[in-house]
């Protein structure tokens, strides 16, 4: 009796040890392990926090600048793009090579949810754009009896410069649908195609890029029809921010006082690189040409304005 008393403490005793042992094994394990996977992820986005321009992950980053007034494309970026016919109806319609595919996966997939898109406007040289203006000008002039001062500054509050339209980026694209084609007023927002695109347009990297009540920000009017590309990274946080693109780049910290990009800057980056290599200078800036245009504004097909 004494004896098996003697054993069963000793088994006791035995198997308090082993269970430890196998518990400390086992904590000591399960707390190693995690601990080093969450260290690590904390750095990862720590860093991605910080410097998301620098962030390798981010796709099509090179598609992320602003283009506006006080953005305005380099002179020559007409030379610095290339692209291709993305949309044929009556005309076709180009857009930087970069962007295209994802435009053709969106239009396809939104024919397979029984929604056709209709290109009406994509990539304009910054020469057409330039033509535009001067025959705005003179059309003014000769129809409306305006000197060219007044006629400048009237066609200024309809027409972008050359230069500070997206289209002129390659980048942009003004999408409507055959039930409604009309840039008179914001009624494309009543339809199937606006409410598709609404929805999936940042799937494909698109943004809806003059919103609704921004335009004392963007200084343009809303423009359902009017798309841009950012990449799928950026076409998913301003959509999910809310904010507009000049609103977005200030919220980064990437707009000086004057809402010039100081950061995320694209073209202009490319083109400071280029001259550097070359040792020239030249002025990014686009001055409207003095060169007046052959053909009355009110005798071309499209009215453009962005
Ligand atoms: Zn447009």
């Amino acid at each position: 009796m004494k004896y098996f008393a003697v054993i069963t403490i000793l088994l006791i005793s035995l198997a308090l040890v082993l269970t430890n042992f196998v518990f400390t094994k086992k904590d000591t394990d399960t707390a190693e392990i995690p601990g080093s996977e969450f260290s690590e992820t904390v750095t990862v986005s720590e860093t991605a926090a910080t410097e998301p321009e620098e962030d390798e992950n981010i796709d099509n980053k090179w598609a992320m600048f602003l283009v506006n007034k006080n953005n305005p494309l380099p002179k020559d970026y007409d030379n610095m793009i290339e692209t291709e016919v993305v949309f044929e109806s009556w005309r076709e319609y180009y857009l930087d090579v970069r962007a295209a595919d994802y435009l053709e996966r969106m239009i396809d997939d939104a024919k397979e949810d029984g929604v056709d898109l209709l290109v009406v406007s994509a990539y304009r040289t910054i020469e057409y754009q330039q033509q535009n203006f001067d025959n705005s000008v003179q059309d003014r002039m000769d129809n409306r009896g305006m000197s060219y001062d007044d006629a400048y500054a009237d066609t200024l509050a309809e027409v972008a410069l050359p230069g500070e339209s997206e289209h002129n980026a390659g980048l942009a694209l003004d999408i409507m649908c055959e039930e409604y084609q009309s840039m008179d007023d914001d009624g494309f927002e009543n339809t199937d195609a606006f409410r598709w695109l609404d929805e999936h347009a940042a799937e494909y990297g698109f943004i809806l890029r003059y919103p609704k009540g921004k335009q004392d920000v963007t200084g343009i009017i809303y423009e359902p029809w009017h798309y841009r590309f950012v990449g799928l990274y950026y076409a998913n946080e301003i959509k999910k921010s809310g904010l507009c693109l000049e609103e977005y780049f200030e919220e980064q910290g990437w707009l000086d006082e004057n809402g010039k990009a100081i950061k995320m800057r694209g073209p202009f980056e490319e083109q400071e690189k280029k001259q550097e290599e070359t040792s020239t200078v030249s002025t990014a800036a686009t001055e409207p040409k003095e060169t007046m245009p052959k053909m009355p504004y009110s005798e071309q097909q499209v009215s453009i304005i962005v």
